[in-house]
């Protein structure tokens, strides 16, 4: 396959992970030799180095890392928080609770990824994962 510079950047793996998002599906490049996920999406595992990685839609279930509440006025939209979500799948990946209080938030708390469509760019968020029992 040849391969062509100004193409790289249309059809990079940011390229095609937004194209999954803005179909509703969260996808992630996966390994076909060592088969570990990662994240953020690239060109070649970061893990073994290997090139063939195919894209696959991941659970979305997820544990809160790391926490943190950003303070913010009321009026500019009140706090916030920022987290690092380790997916069930293994990649970490920086995102945001939704649905709880920003200082609710609790490391090892269970959440499920949903994929905001708000802006102009769809991007991943979480929410706080509904125990079944
Ligand atoms: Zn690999």
């Amino acid at each position: 396959m040849t391969k062509h510079s100004d193409q790289t950047n249309k059809s990079g793996p940011d390229m095609i992970y937004r194209s999954f998002l803005d179909r509703q599906i969260f996808a992630l490049p996966k390994c076909t030799k060592c088969n570990q996920f990662h994240f953020f999406p690239r060109v070649v595992c970061p893990h073994c180095g290997e090139f063939e990685l195919e894209w696959l839609a991941v659970s979305g279930k997820g544990q809160v890392y790391s926490t943190t509440t950003i303070r913010r006025k009321p009026e500019r939209g009140g706090p916030y928080n920022v987290c690092l979500i380790t997916l069930e799948e293994g990649p970490r990946m920086m995102s945001r609770i939704e649905g709880i209080d920003a200082e609710s938030v609790k490391i090892g708390d269970k959440v499920t990824a949903c994929i905001n469509n708000d802006s102009e760019e769809s991007f991943v968020v979480f929410t706080p994962t509904k125990e079944a029992n």
